[in-house]
């Protein structure tokens, strides 16, 4: 029998029970040996009754000594067990007769489970038992045992046994080690064998906390081989885009620098070594695939408008696309701004649009007269026809995944190749986990903001002094400046979410009757967000109450004072994007962040983090800590690779080394790489061939 065998050729596996397992993605014998154990067991040794401690889990023995049925509510059978030095109760709600009978005072019993303080000393609830007769050697096991992850309707025992037979076959024909010889030695990595044998059957000496933390050396040499199979298939990826055509952009440098020198200030050191990245990238016959990262208000769209202006003067389309109406239309209106000299006039395209506009808008683009055309997702939505795209624009994307990111290459394709293509992230990464996430991207960072701009302070204030920050309010927008108010989205329920927002809106209305006061939530339909938004622009509203909508992009220069509601309830980076939509301008800039008490341990960190500092790259490493990486990527949301065994939060710190070995194995044996591609993400043709 083959590793690669179906798991049908196991021993007491028949085609219902394949099924079962098929919904824990095992399907090969190979994959039980990658089934990684949740936790273990110590049943190694037994403990003596007096020795228990609450909260363990552990194997006891002793003889029985009574067993009753009393009623507690229910019928509960109590069975009390003893040795020499104590007792223990074992308690059942569910039993049958036949389980009643076993518990014969004079016989033994041997029993796993977790330790519990009773009404009267300590006892286990549903213990696993076995009933052994006196002086019965009560067996003990000679490895910790392992706990599997469960599917329904597989037992603990069933997947020991079949991970059994897979080990016992790997004995005989052990998986290829893929790893480089110099890589495990400089690493001090075990083999793969070794790992996987460990991990399943650990010895009664292993460091259980350290595998549970996951930060076992066997663990971790695991972690490592997968993540540089996602780091190799995505290194693929960026690989084969180089091989594809793309319209080489290489005209209009003079319309490109006039343009720069045209606006109202200066571009930073760190925007003209992006803008510079672009103009390299777009002038080669390949699509660009670039990511650019700054921390809000570092000035992303501006150096997008001259990636656009690029692309425009060398007579190709360019896309933009926003993640909300808001932010879309706020493009809208500076791009119209920025090119209404040189004559260029952008195109709307959203879903909300009327159907004549929109018919519109369609027919411009598919005929080429749109130059520029802006929106949400609704730009590529089936029915939108470019005439010659030759440049998209992602704006403000806080989740993209690989697979979005694979969709989008497909889109705006033509015999002309493929457009190129500019991410702008809403949030920092970190960078180890950028590696991780983006390795089929160039990255350009912008770490600068623009010159002037004062940290925002930030304080925690409790909701009991809510009066005081509406005071506080008050007096900011006296003197001229604007504030913001942010309640909090209520995912689950649209209708509470305006409730929230529409109470807060109310409060301030009556606290503060000479202030002019708009409101903006998300069931108001687009039109009517884009006129509150623009009242704020123009400074005809003073304090605008907003649910999250406004949580992304939002540019008010004017802006100084953000009170964000229920701060407890938010992740890290979404308070430092709210955060983001003040200290936009020359004004010294404020940030309340409203809790309500009790905060736990991780609330009271994330704004602790908020307080101590501005910078959105430790923000985000911060949030990477205390959260994982899912809330930063949106590895649920957009399908970032799930990984199997390795952890992007507790594993991050391995990607230098993931990409050193990659590099190295890549030159070094092209089919190396691929069988290790294959080993963990299956057929490599997911994410391009290697
Ligand atoms: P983000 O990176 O968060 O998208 P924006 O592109 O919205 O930031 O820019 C924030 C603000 O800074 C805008 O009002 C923009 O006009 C202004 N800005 C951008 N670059 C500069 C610069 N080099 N000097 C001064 N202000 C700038
Ligand atoms: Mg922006």
């Amino acid at each position: 029998m083959q590793s690669d065998s179906p798991l049908t050729a196991l021993k007491g596996v028949g085609p219902a029970l394949a099924k079962k397992l098929g919904k824990l993605n095992l399907n090969r014998v190979d994959d039980l040996l990658f089934l990684l154990p949740l936790r273990y067991e110590d049943r190694t040794q037994l403990i003596e009754v007096g020795a228990l401690e609450v909260g363990a889990r552990c194997l006891v023995s002793g003889e029985i000594l009574l067993a009753e049925t009393v009623f507690r509510g229910r019928r509960n059978l109590l069975v009390r067990i003893g040795d020499s030095s104590s007792q223990l109760t074992l308690r059942f709600f569910h039993f049958s007769r036949q389980q009643q009978a076993q518990f014969q005072p004079g016989s033994h019993a041997t029993c796993f489970g977790e330790v519990r303080r009773g009404q009267s000393g300590f006892e286990m609830i549903h213990p696993e038992y076995r009933i052994t007769q006196e002086g019965q050697d009560a067996a003990t096991t000679d490895s910790l045992t392992p706990i599997y992850p469960a599917t329904e309707g597989v037992q603990q025992g069933r997947l020991r046994s079949l991970t059994d037979q897979a080990l016992r076959l790997m004995q005989a024909a052990p998986p290829e080690e893929l790893l480089p010889r110099a890589i495990t030695e400089k690493l001090g990595m075990p083999s793969l064998a070794d790992a996987i044998n460990y991990l399943h059957r650990p010895p009664p000496d292993a460091d259980i906390q350290q595998m549970l933390s996951g930060t076992h050396p066997c663990q971790q040499r695991l972690a490592f081989e997968e993540l540089l199979a996602h780091y190799l298939s995505l290194r693929n990826l960026r690989a084969l885009t180089a091989t594809e055509d793309a319209i080489a952009l290489t005209d209009g440098n003079e319309d490109v620098s006039g343009f720069v020198s045209e606006l109202p200030f200066k571009l930073t050191g760190a925007q003209n070594r992006v803008v510079s990245d672009i103009l390299s990238d777009l002038a080669e016959p390949h699509p660009m695939m670039r990511l650019i990262q700054g921390d809000v208000g570092s000035g992303k769209t501006v150096v997008a408008a001259v990636a656009c202006l690029k692309a425009i003067t060398c007579g190709v389309q360019t896309a933009i696309m926003a993640p909300t109406e808001i932010l879309a239309e706020q493009h809208l209106r500076s791009f119209s701004d920025w090119f209404r000299p040189l004559g260029i006039t952008p195109v709307w395209l959203s879903g909300s649009q009327r159907a004549a506009l929109r018919r519109e808008s369609l027919q411009s683009i598919a005929g080429g007269s749109a130059q520029l055309i802006i929106g949400t997702h609704a730009l590529f939505q089936e029915g939108v026809d470019f005439h010659r795209l030759g440049l998209v624009i992602i704006d403000e994307q806080h989740r993209f995944g690989v697979h979005q990111r694979m969709a989008l290459r497909d889109k705006g394709s033509s015999k002309n190749g493929r457009p190129h293509q500019l991410v702008m992230t809403a949030t920092p990464i970190p960078r180890t986990l950028a590696m991780a996430a983006y390795a089929d991207l160039d990255t350009s960072v912008i770490n600068e903001l623009p010159p002037g701009r004062q940290p925002v302070s930030t304080v925690a204030v409790p909701e009991t002094r809510r009066s005081q920050v509406v005071e506080r309010v008050r007096s900011a927008c006296a003197t001229g400046q604007q504030a913001y108010w942010v309640c909090p989205l209520i995912e689950e329920s649209e209708v509470l979410d305006y409730q929230a927002a529409a109470a807060s809106y109310q409060m301030l209305t009556e606290a503060l009757p000479k202030l002019r006061v708009g409101l903006i939530h998300g069931r108001m339909r687009p039109v009517e967000k884009e006129r509150g938004m623009r009242a704020f622009k123009e400074g005809l509203i003073q304090l605008l109450v907003a649910t999250t909508v406004i949580e992304v992009g939002v540019d008010v220069p004017n802006a100084s004072l953000m009170i964000i509601e229920n701060a407890e309830r938010m992740g890290l980076s979404q308070l430092h994007q709210l955060r983001g939509r003040v200290g936009r301008g020359a004004a010294q800039s404020h940030c309340v962040l409203l809790y309500k008490s009790p905060l736990g341990q991780i609330a009271k960190e994330r704004l602790a983090v908020l307080r101590d500092t501005n910078d959105g790259f430790i923000v985000a490493q911060r949030d990477l800590e205390l959260r994982g990486p899912g809330e930063l990527l949106g590895t649920k949301q957009t399908g970032l690779p799930d990984y199997r065994i390795a952890d992007l939060a507790r594993d991050a710190d391995l990607m230098p080394q993931v990409q050193i070995s990659a590099e190295a194995i890549r030159k070094k044996s092209e089919s190396r790489a691929a069988a290790i591609v294959r080993r963990w993400l299956g057929d490599a043709s997911r994410y391009g061939k290697v």
